[in-house]
């Protein structure tokens, strides 16, 4: 056998697994059908600027052995995610916090706040939330709501908050204290010389061959009768697509990435992140990027986030769980219990929206289920 694993995705999964598995000396092949490596969390190089090629990534973890084992890989810079929101010609804090409500109501003290939220909500009587809208107006009220929540979300999923299921937003934290710190998360910050650099020292000297999807690399492969030089396949793509989607399609949701070149502007928007959340503009977020690492340079890049709606061959971004989407995907599951040395991993194989921190610890899992 020439291989032990053969790795399906240059993502984070895909290379954490190589890593390990080549530290305990077996032989890796991983295939891309990607032009690079590192799959969502790529980051490019344009004008001296790591751009995120995929939308903007912040690595934030509550799990101190996840933190020590990523910083293997990279320095970590001190930049703390403080997103902005646009309504109209108002500027809010990111969050839902005291400055967010301070703004808002012109008032000072959490209790001011607690008061107008409380009686907004009581106004409102609602008691058994029907849809979206009813479920996020008695979470924060009508004004958290109508400025911030609304706009946002009916771009997000292209429809209605009317129309949408409560259960889409479980909860809508709010917090009372000037705490613009988006993540409760003890470890945060973004690696300085950006992610694919991460990627490229976990993936070593393990051969990749990129621009190839599975079924090429297969059909290749078995033409040379070829198969027998894998041990095991770990597949990190969309489980359906593996099965050629013999029992119908999972849905993702997919957003269209608009990078720009901005010349002579070194300071387009004064922060990483500015959500847009009035319906009428149609993306939902404006990134600069260099606000990542604290960024001097002359220039600068941003990238507007379009949500789109997903169709059959787009980008699969993020799964949606429901109902029927899950009970599909554990049907998928089954049938990948069935399959012969062939592991599934990653946010494609196992149709789970997963922070690059659960990744981690996901394919750290896979490692030691292989190690026995
Ligand atoms: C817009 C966005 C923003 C995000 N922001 C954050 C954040 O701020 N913080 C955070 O922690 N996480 C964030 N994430 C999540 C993060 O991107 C994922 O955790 C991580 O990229 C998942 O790694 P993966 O290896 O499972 O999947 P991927 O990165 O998707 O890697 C899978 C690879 O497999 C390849 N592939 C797929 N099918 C095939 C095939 N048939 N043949 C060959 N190759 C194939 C793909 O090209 C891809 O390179 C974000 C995700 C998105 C979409």
């Amino acid at each position: 056998m020439k291989y032990d694993y053969l790795i399906v995705g240059a993502g984070l999964f895909g290379a954490v697994f190589a890593h390990e598995m080549t530290k305990d000396g077996k032989n890796c092949l991983i295939i891309d059908k990607r032009d690079h490596i590192a799959g969502n969390i790529y980051t490019k190089k344009w004008a001296d600027i790591n751009v995120h090629w995929y939308g903007a990534h912040i690595f934030h973890t509550g799990n101190k052995a996840i933190w020590d084992y990523i910083n293997q890989f990279a320095e970590f810079n001190n930049f703390i995610n403080s997103p902005m929101a646009v309504y109209k010609d108002e500027l809010y804090n990111l969050p839902f916090n005291m400055n967010t409500f301070s703004k808002m109501w012109n008032i000072r003290t959490p209790k001011e706040a607690k008061d107008i939220i409380e009686g907004q909500i009581k106004d409102l009587n609602i008691t058994e939330p029907k849809n979206l809208e009813e479920q996020a107006l008695s979470l924060a009220g009508r004004d958290v709501y109508e400025k911030l929540v609304k706009g946002y979300t009916e771009k997000q999923w292209g429809r209605d908050c009317r129309e949408l299921p409560s259960f889409i937003i479980k909860r809508l934290p709010l917090r009372f204290t000037y705490d613009n710190n988006y993540f409760n998360d003890r470890f945060q910050g973004i690696p300085i010389g950006g992610y694919t650099e991460i990627v490229k020292k976990m993936i070593g000297d393990t051969p990749v061959i990129l621009g190839k999807t599975y079924k090429e690399f297969m059909a290749e492969n078995e033409a040379k009768s070829d198969r027998d030089e894998f041990g095991k396949i770990l597949y990190t793509g969309m489980i359906d697509e593996y099965f050629d989607f013999c029992l119908g399609e999972l849905e993702y949701r997919t957003v269209k990435f608009e990078h720009e070149l901005m010349e002579e502007v070194d300071n387009y928007q004064g922060n990483a992140v500015v959500n847009y959340t009035e319906r009428e503009i149609p993306y939902t977020r404006i990134i600069e990027h260099k606000h990542f690492e604290f960024g001097t340079q002359p220039d600068t890049v941003v990238s507007k986030e379009y949500p789109v709606e997903w169709k059959s061959g787009d980008e699969p971004y993020y799964p949606v769980n429901n109902e029927r989407n899950n009970e599909l995907y554990r049907k998928y599951e089954e049938m990948a219990a069935g399959e012969e040395n062939v592991l599934f991993g990653g946010r494609l194989g196992q149709y789970k929206y997963y922070d690059m921190d659960k990744v981690i610890e996901k394919a750290l899992e896979m490692v030691a289920d292989e190690r026995g």
